[in-house]
């Protein structure tokens, strides 16, 4: 899949899934443009990739809306940044909720909306690639908010893909298991729960940021032009366990 020429925006591309997709991006000939919030971060892919790097909280509504039009024009957007906050259920507080809530539902709402009006008005075509998770598909003790904002991201992906199809830009979801990455050390660091979770996983391993970022470049590429709507597992079969 090449992507000479184009532009393409990556949400979370400081670190783990998003670093990857921006680096094979790159290495495919596109341009990318990164949203992320650590300055280190966005000095590194400014220095080692050539990205061009805008630095913003994507938790704050107004701040995103204002990085996602200085991101444009771009052919591509891939909305993978993400956060978690483990709390069990009964424990969840409003704070964390709405924290998860804006960076993992809303945000790519924002970043989507900004993306696509400039996609319409110049009459071009293109692509979304929502990163969600296999929690938007089951329920994974101490994550509920977690889940729920994967569930709403997965809602809000069936709905671009309706209405944005029409106007030549398909929206799809990619839903990775456990993979290698900050965030997961963050939820998988306990050897006995690892154990559990990798037990579930045919192929026998946890996912590498790679594995994820070759199905995100396929859905965004003209390879993928019948492809819109789904929710995409990349688990190992974790699903079919
Ligand atoms: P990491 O924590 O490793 O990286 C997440 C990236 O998103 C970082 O660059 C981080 O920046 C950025 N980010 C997080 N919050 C904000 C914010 N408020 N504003 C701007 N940038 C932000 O996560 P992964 O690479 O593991 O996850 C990528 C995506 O994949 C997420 O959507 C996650 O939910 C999903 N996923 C991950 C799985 C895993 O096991 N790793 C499994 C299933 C899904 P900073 O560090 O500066 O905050």
């Amino acid at each position: 899949m090449e992507f000479k020429g184009k532009t393409v925006i990556v949400t979370g591309a400081g670190k783990g899934i998003g670093r990857e997709i921006a680096k094979m991006l790159v290495e495919r000939g596109a341009h990318v443009v990164a949203l992320t919030r650590s300055a280190a971060d966005v000095e590194a892919l400014r220095g080692e990739s050539g990205c061009r790097a805008i630095q913003v909280d994507l938790a704050d509504a107004d701040a995103t809306r204002e990085a996602a039009i200085a991101a444009l024009p771009a052919d591509f957007l891939v909305n993978c940044a993400g956060t978690t906050e483990l709390q069990p259920f009964l424990e969840t507080t409003v704070e964390a909720f709405d924290r998860l809530v804006a960076v993992n539902t809303r945000a790519p709402m924002i970043v989507g909306q900004e993306y696509a009006r400039s996609l319409i008005k110049d009459s071009r075509q293109g692509a979304i690639v929502n990163v969600s998770s296999v929690a938007s598909f089951i329920g994974i003790p101490d994550h509920a908010a977690y889940c729920a904002s994967k569930g709403g991201l997965d809602g809000l992906t069936r709905v671009m893909a309706k209405e944005l199809a029409p106007h030549g830009i398909r929206a799809n979801g990619v839903h990775p298991t456990v993979t290698m990455t900050p965030m997961a050390v963050k939820a998988w660091s306990d050897p006995e729960k690892a154990a559990g979770m990798m037990k579930r996983i045919p192929v026998g391993r946890f996912a590498e940021p790679a594995d994820i970022a070759e199905v995100v470049l396929f859905l965004l590429s003209d390879e993928a032009a019948m492809v819109n709507g789904i929710s995409m597992p990349v688990d190992g079969g974790y699903m079919i366990a």
